[in-house]
């Protein structure tokens, strides 16, 4: 329009004239066409169209300003039924938006058209925000040099994914499977779409943005320091800390006691030599698979429990979703019947509130009950793992590591520096075993077994203790 202007004046002495089809195609609404109209008058020029004739008088003037007031009608009218359109589709868990990268519209066999992920992106983006949550990434430049080697993520002016877009990438609700939007009373939704991350991971990202302003030089994550919280000081039995060291090239990973009156303070300890340390001590953790037949029973009896467990907690997640749905109506039935701002936004806060917990919810819902025919496969990865917890060790993946510890140490295992791990309590599914095994004398001449007899106390103060190790095995 402007430039059409432009060119007008720049013609003023040719006498142009502007030609449209319909009085609808000048201006958007009533106010603009009597604007422009006053625009192209004030540059000399003529408007003509086929289906209405121009004029001055006072007659043709009506009849212009009645049709420019009716396509306005006409625009509005339509522009309504879009949005209403719109509206029905996102309340009914339709996403109409611009689809987000990472998904595309698809037609979907129901009508209408569907979000669906679109590969590579959303594996590339579902990988990024998991990263980010578990601390992979530990900061956002992080996830950006993660997603900058790919071409499909759209670049500014120096060619870099802007931070902004790693911002919005993050608390994007779409990527958990929910939408919202506020200006049309649309609540936070869950969509009819598969979602690229689930939505704990979504809020674990949230309250990752929200606790922190800017980026630690180097943090310890769990993969860095897989020990931390089961390694105890040997000495005082407090339980040692994980930390960097920067070098002149690199960081260097160590453990080391904190506690003010140890002796062992401010001696710290490679990270790299307490997990050599701590793989010799599994191995000594290896035993039997002999009496598997009472271990069955007990497994068993763990696994009904298992299931059991998980219906009660079924019924009371649902129980809580109900309290839930039943307290968005009420708070939704209050914002409709008061006046009061202040009370309009303290119900849109809590709605808000109970919107998020009703998706926690769902989604834990949805998580499928341990069947009993899994019983075996189960049984059998367990008996493995007992019979060798090394092995869940060395597939290196933090959660294993983390189960291995949780499942056999009853407490953080004590650690004597250049000498290694002492007898730890084991836990009592652990130790039931080791009774089981250790009671059968021939099998625990062979099978190799944690040793029954402890270590002798001592403080490193009165001097290293002797290196001879004691006998692995005691006949009971
Ligand atoms: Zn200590």
């Amino acid at each position: 329009m402007r430039e059409m202007l432009s060119f007008l004046r720049k013609h003023k002495d040719d006498e142009p004239v502007i030609i449209i089809d319909d009085i609808s195609r000048l201006a958007r609404d009533l106010d603009a066409h009597l604007k422009l109209r006053a625009a192209i008058g004030s540059v000399g020029a003529r408007l003509e169209s086929p289906s209405i004739e121009f004029g001055d008088d006072s007659d043709s003037q009506l009849i212009e300003n009645m049709l420019a007031s009716v396509s306005q009608h006409h625009r509005q009218k339509n522009a309504e039924q879009t949005q209403n359109r719109m509206r029905a589709r996102l309340q009914a868990g339709y996403f109409c938006f611009w689809a987000p990268t990472g998904y595309k519209y698809v037609k979907s066999t129901s009508g209408g058209k569907v979000l669906e992920r679109e590969e590579p992106a959303a594996s590339l983006i579902q990988e990024a925000l998991e990263g980010y949550a578990s601390g992979r990434f530990q900061t956002q430049a992080d996830m950006r040099r993660f997603l900058e080697p790919h071409p499909i993520f759209s670049r500014d002016k120096n060619g870099n994914i802007h931070p902004q877009r790693i911002k919005n990438m993050l608390s994007n609700k779409i990527y958990a499977g929910h939408y919202e939007y506020r200006p049309w009373g649309i609540p936070l939704t869950k969509g009819k779409f598969d979602p690229i991350i689930s939505w704990a991971t979504f809020e674990q990202n949230q309250n990752r943005l929200n606790s922190r302003t800017s980026a630690p030089q180097k943090t310890t994550s769990a993969e860095d320091f897989p020990l931390r919280g089961h390694i105890a000081c040997g000495c005082c039995g407090h339980p040692m800390t994980g930390y960097w060291v920067k070098g002149r090239s690199k960081h260097y990973a160590y453990y080391e006691c904190f506690q003010k009156t140890c002796p062992e303070r401010r001696k710290s300890v490679r990270s790299a030599d307490a997990e050599a340390h701590f793989l010799q001590y599994l191995n000594k953790l290896r035993m039997s698979c002999g009496p598997i037949a009472i271990a069955k029973l007990m497994f068993k009896e763990l696994w009904d429990r298992r299931i059991h467990a998980h219906s009660a907690h079924q019924k009371s997640q649902k129980a809580n979703l109900a309290r839930i749905n039943s307290d968005i109506r009420k708070a939704t039935e209050r914002l409709i019947n008061t006046d009061s701002n202040a009370t309009i936004k303290a119900l849109e806060a809590r709605l808000d509130k109970l919107e998020k917990e009703k998706a926690l919810i769902t989604e834990d819902l949805a998580k499928t009950k341990p069947k009993p025919k899994d019983f075996d496969q189960s049984f059998r990865t367990a008996m493995e793992f007992l019979a060798n917890p090394r092995k869940l060790w060395e597939t290196g993946r933090i959660d294993d590591r983390k189960a291995l510890l949780n499942i056999v140490f009853e407490a953080p295992v004590p650690y004597i520096r250049n000498k290694g791990f002492r007898t730890a309590k084991t836990s009592s599914v652990f130790n039931i075993l080791k009774d089981i095994s250790s009671s059968d004398d021939e099998m625990a001449e062979t099978m190799g077994f944690e040793p029954t007899r402890p270590f002798r106390a001592y403080s490193l103060s009165r001097g290293a203790p002797s290196t001879t190790r004691p006998r692995l095995h005691r006949r009971v």
